[in-house]
């Protein structure tokens, strides 16, 4: 069900309980209430004509030659009736309450039926589908998508190999004490082949293959999700192998809220019910659970916890290489001329994600054929691109400019440059300009050397590779054109000043002492370490600076490649070292 849908119902269930409440204050409001006083003065007066007495609070009663609705307090004495009819009032028992009882349960009897339609239509638009997947997996020989089916992700695939021996002979690997992960939780942004992944891992290990989607849960009542997992289970169970794919697990298993009045029941129900169901299942069962999500980092600890998620495998962007090898895979079965290059497409189609290649070269198919024409020439598909990207959304990868790139570029050059001179020893393993999943525009692999100490040199040079991204941005594009790209960076490079200085006693002028000790923690000089810091930092920028002026040559060839490559490996980096 949609989260329109979802409203939808919503609204509905609001306005049925404002039908309720909205009878109830009809029916109080055209009721007048007076005092006991004024009743007995009335009754006195005989100016009242019938008196209706329950058991109630209140009495009820009507005037002579008035409509109007009254009501006063009940005193239910034993005399009252005696009294009024003394005065020639009718009185009548219990039916006024009769009444309030019709109006009650007809008003019920709405609500229910409004609460039915509900829950019926709910289970017609989301349940209902998820009843059918549950009860009806796809079998492995209708499986269309193998290992073949996916180009690129080769990470992915390879860490996926054991799980599918796995399945195939759980027996070998529980007679060598092996724990197999009981779930696999696939992350990356969407669109770059989880689903794929996860269909295509069914049909290698030959079993069943069963579909739900976390969102599907949420708008479900109290009770209803946890039902539907121990369904799926069942059904798995009964299938003896398979793999039950959950996508979307977010919005079942976000990290939950200590917050009581945030928590949301239905969604912690379900989760529990699939906690419980992957803790009931024994390693030898040859069930393996796979989940997708855009954000690993929203997960609840207890998903990701050993027997449960415990491998997690980045289905991230595809970089040049893996694109061409996307690029050929849906090229392969159409016919194309020869001015279409899958290596130039690839260089193209940076930020492109599997999904989107696709769709790229389906609409250059679909332009050709429109066109009538024997083949799809580069003419479809440069239609096609403009087709795909104008309908995307801005936040898209694909939509990153130019400059962007460039920026990127440089700044992450000017990291990979000033590591490799002022810290020979540590390896640069790889520097990207593809964009990570956790937000960042590209990152340099800078890994140290193994060892237990840092000197107070490696400490310093380690602020100049933290502030080298911005120094580069700086000398390449101007003072007032850095970005906010060295954010993390002046976060790193701030932690280390600050134990340097207040840890460490590696400021020449302090001297080997721990300033929250010596000062006590409260009434630490803030402003003289704030001095301190940001004095060092600047002479560290200066020296930064120099640095990548004195070697700007290699920083521009590194920056080219990047942005020609993408991705530069460790080998590659080194060349620009020679
Ligand atoms: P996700 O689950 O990550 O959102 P999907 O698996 O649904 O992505 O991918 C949608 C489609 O995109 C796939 O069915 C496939 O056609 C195509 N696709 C994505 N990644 C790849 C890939 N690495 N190789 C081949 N096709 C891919």
């Amino acid at each position: 069900m949609t989260k329109n849908k979802y409203i939808k119902y919503c609204i509905v269930g609001v306005l049925a309980v404002a039908v309720v409440i909205g009878i109830y204050t009809n029916k109080h409001n055209s009721q007048v209430d007076v005092e006991y006083t004024k009743f007995l003065t009335l009754v006195n007066e005989k100016q009242i004509e019938e008196v209706q007495i329950g058991n109630e609070a209140k009495l009820r009663f009507k005037r002579i030659g008035d409509d109007t609705k009254y009501i006063t307090d009940n005193p239910r004495t034993e005399g009252l009736k005696e009294k009024l009819l003394l005065h020639e009032i009718k009185v009548s028992e219990n039916t006024g309450s009769n009444m309030y009882m019709l109006q009650y349960f007809s008003s019920m009897l709405l609500f229910v039926g409004l609460f039915v339609f509900i829950f019926k239509s709910a289970k017609k638009h989301g349940g209902g589908s998820m009843m059918s997947l549950s009860a009806k997996p796809v079998e492995a020989d209708t499986l269309t998508q193998n290992f073949s089916s996916i180009a690129g992700n080769i990470e992915a695939k390879e860490q996926v190999q054991d799980v599918i021996d796995f399945i195939k002979e759980p027996d070998k690997y529980v007679k060598m004490g092996a724990r197999m992960p009981k779930g696999i939780i696939l992350y990356g942004p969407p669109g770059t082949g989880k689903t794929l992944m996860a269909k295509a891992i069914a049909k290698e290990a030959d079993v069943a293959f069963f579909s739900v989607s976390g969102s599907d849960f949420v708008q479900l009542y109290v009770g209803v999700g946890a039902g539907r997992v121990r369904e799926i289970f069942a059904e798995a169970r009964k299938h003896k192998k398979a793999v039950i794919f959950i996508d979307e697990i977010d919005a079942i298993g976000k990290k939950r809220s200590h917050n009581a009045a945030n928590s949301n029941d239905e969604k912690d129900q379900t989760l529990n019910a699939l906690l419980t169901e992957m803790s009931g299942f024994k390693d030898d069962e040859g069930i393996i659970i796979i989940a997708a999500t855009n954000r690993l980092d929203m997960l609840d600890d207890a998903l990701l916890r050993p027997g449960r998620f415990d491998r997690h495998i980045e289905v991230g962007y595809p970089d040049i290489n893996a694109r061409e090898q996307i690029i050929k895979l849906y090229l392969n079965n159409k016919p194309v001329a020869d001015d279409v290059n899958s290596t130039d497409l690839a260089k193209q189609t940076v930020y492109f994600t599997g999904a989107m290649i696709e769709n790229l070269l389906n609409e250059a198919a679909i332009s050709a054929a429109r066109n009538n024409i024997a083949v799809i020439t580069k003419q479809d598909v440069q239609v096609a691109f403009y087709t795909v990207i104008a309908g995307k959304e801005k936040k898209d990868r694909s939509s990153i400019t130019h400059l962007d790139r460039k920026i990127t570029a440089f700044h992450e050059a000017g990291h990979a440059l000033v590591t490799k001179l002022v810290a020979p020893d540590n390896s640069v393993t790889k520097v990207t300009i593809i964009p990570s999943t956790k937000g960042a525009g590209g990152f340099s692999m800078n890994i140290p050397k193994d060892k237990m100490y840092l000197t107070k040199k490696e400490i310093l040079n380690q602020i100049k590779i933290c502030l080298a991204g911005r120094a580069a941005e700086e000398i390449v594009f101007g003072m007032d054109n850095v970005t906010t790209g060295a954010s993390n960076d002046i976060e790193k490079a701030s932690e280390y000043i600050k134990s340097y200085i207040m840890k460490y006693g590696m400021d020449e002028e302090l001297g080997l002492i721990n300033l929250g000790i010596i000062m006590g923690q409260d009434r630490v000089d803030n402003q003289m370490i704030l001095e301190k810091c940001s004095g060092k930092i600047k002479e560290l920028y200066e020296d930064t600076k120099k640095i990548i002026n004195e070697n700007h040559s290699i920083l521009s060839n590194l920056a080219e490649s990047l942005l020609e490559k993408e991705t530069l490996e460790e080998s590659e980096i080194a060349s620009f070292f020679q």
